[in-house]
C-alpha cells in the first residue's frame, strides 16, 4: 500500500517557513489527487501540521467522497493563526478523521535532550488528549526525521504507529509507515504515476538500507 501526506492546501501564509511552504499544494491539486485514489482502498491519506485548512478544505472534500485521513497536529500551534484550533480537532475525530501528534513545536526529533523529548512525545501528545478526551496513539515525525532513540522512546510511550516520510510502500500492518509526502510542484499525474509504478518510485535497494539505518543510528 501507500501512505499519501499533504501538508497546506491553497495558499501559504506569507510568513510560513520556506520549508513548510514547499509542501503545500494548490486547491485544484489537491482535488486532482483525491479523483486519483478514489478507487484505491490501498491508498492511505494524511495530513501533517494541522494547518487551518484542514479542515477548511480537506475536511468537506474527505466527508463528501465518503473518505477517511489521519491528522497529524502540532499540539503547541492549536488555536494560532493558520492553525487548527481544539474544536477543529474535534470536528475531525467527530467527522470519522484520526487524530495523531506531530510534536510539540515541529522541531526534529533526532538528538533532542530528554527534557525536549519528553516535552515532544510526551506533552504535545497529552495536550492533544485532554482536547479529545480520549487516548492519541499514532504520532508523525516532524520533517520525516528520526532516528534509534526517537523510535525507542515512542515505542516505549505505547505509540502503536509512527508515520515517516520516507517514500516507500507500507505494508498494512508495519509500526512504522513510510509516505509520500505531495511537494508544491507535484502534480495528481505524479501522484498517478506513483500509485502505477510505486516500486520505481520508492526507495531503491541503497536507500532502503539507509531507512533502515535511520532506525539503528
Ligand atoms: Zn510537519
Amino acid at each position: 500500500m501507500i501512505n499519501l501526506c499533504f501538508h497546506g492546501i491553497g495558499t501559504p501564509p506569507h510568513d510560513a517557513p520556506a520549508e513548510e511552504a514547499a509542501y503545500w499544494i494548490g486547491t485544484d491539486t489537491f482535488r486532482r489527487v483525491l479523483d486519483v485514489v478514489a478507487v484505491r482502498p490501498d491508498v492511505r491519506l494524511s495530513f501533517d501540521d494541522g494547518n487551518e485548512s484542514d479542515v477548511e478544505v480537506a475536511l468537506p472534500e474527505l466527508v463528501g467522497r465518503g473518505r477517511t485521513a489521519d491528522f497529524f497536529v502540532i499540539a503547541g500551534r492549536l488555536g494560532h493563526p493558520g492553525s487548527l484550533s481544539a474544536g477543529d480537532v474535534r470536528a475531525l475525530r467527530r467527522s470519522g478523521m484520526g487524530v495523531g501528534s506531530h510534536g510539540m513545536h515541529h522541531r526534529v526529533w533526532r538528538r533532542l535532550r530528554p527534557p525536549e523529548l519528553r516535552e515532544e512525545l510526551v506533552l504535545a501528545r497529552e495536550r492533544l488528549e485532554d482536547v479529545l478526551e480520549e487516548p492519541v496513539r499514532t504520532a508523525a515525525c516532524p520533517l520525516g526525521r528520526y532516528d534509534r532513540t526517537t523510535l525507542t522512546a515512542l515505542r516505549r510511550l505505547g505509540y502503536t504507529r509512527v508515520y515517516t516520510s520516507d517514500r516507500a510502500l507500507a505494508r498494512p500492518g508495519s509500526w512504522r509507515q513510510a509516505r509520500f509526502s505531495l511537494r508544491a510542484t507535484d502534480t495528481a499525474d505524479d501522484v498517478a504515476a506513483w500509485l502505477r509504478h510505486g516500486d520505481r518510485y520508492t526507495v531503491r535497494a541503497a536507500d532502503r538500507a539507509r531507512t533502515f539505518v535511520k532506525g539503528l543510528r
